[in-house]
């Protein structure tokens, strides 16, 4: 849930037609809705959980796809049983309501319904700001994650599939610059898109230095 969460695998009408091809990009690049935001190749699509294999989502089958990989890590399980539990639980977790589950022309789509997604304001309590941030101890990858939520993450494994490490909260910092630009309003709709990490890391890091120059007419910004 996690991963789709993270790789934007939310359904959306502007994504309908991307969602009933089974990903196929031009769907959110030259064939896109007019006012839909494009993802021409390079930019990393958003991507649902697939039956089958696809250009753009994660299929839930194939010996080497992360989630059967991932199915195997956790649950040292072998790829068949892998595809057969991944399958059992994104249809338990659809008749829950927690995903939803869609049929492209090559079969089942899983993905996260746009009423489970949470916007949380996070508050200081005497001034400080509560932590949010989790860190691998082996990789330093990072994650974020609301205040509720925090202590659910800590000592969870890795999401690095050769990594063995688990989560940690990480080192505070004394401010933080993009909790500050956030609150101050000016928010642009790319700051939606560097969350759910569907810019390349070049993408990123123009626009985060655009950030950081106030004022600055950013190119993503359409
Ligand atoms: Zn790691």
């Amino acid at each position: 849930m996690e991963r789709v969460r993270l790789r934007g695998g939310i359904f959306h009408p502007f994504l309908d037609r991307y969602v009933a091809t089974n990903g196929k990009r031009w769907e959110i690049w030259g064939g896109a809705m007019p006012i839909a935001p494009e993802f021409p190749k390079g930019i990393s699509a958003p991507a649902f959980l697939a039956a089958s294999q696809s250009d753009e989502f994660d299929p839930i089958t194939g010996a080497q796809t992360w989630m059967v990989l991932w199915a195997r890590k956790l649950l040292g399980v072998d790829p068949y049983a892998a595809e057969t539990v991944l399958r059992d639980l994104l249809n338990e977790l659809s008749a829950t309501g927690i995903f939803e589950v869609r049929h492209s022309d090559k079969g089942p789509v899983w993905g996260l319904p746009q009423s489970r997604i949470e916007f949380v304001h996070v508050e200081p309590h005497d001034g400080v700001y509560p932590p949010t941030e989790l860190r691998c101890t082996l990789c330093a990858t990072a994650i974020t994650h609301p205040p509720e939520r925090f202590a659910d993450w800590i000592g969870r494994p890795c999401m690095r599939l050769r990594c063995t490490g688990t989560f940690a909260a990480a080192p505070s910092k004394p401010t933080n610059y993009y909790r500050r630009l956030y609150s101050s309003g000016q928010i642009r709709r790319v700051v939606a898109a560097e969350h759910t990490g569907l810019l390349t890391q070049k993408e990123r890091e123009h626009v985060e230095h655009g950030f950081k120059r106030a004022g600055l007419k950013l190119g993503m910004d359409r």
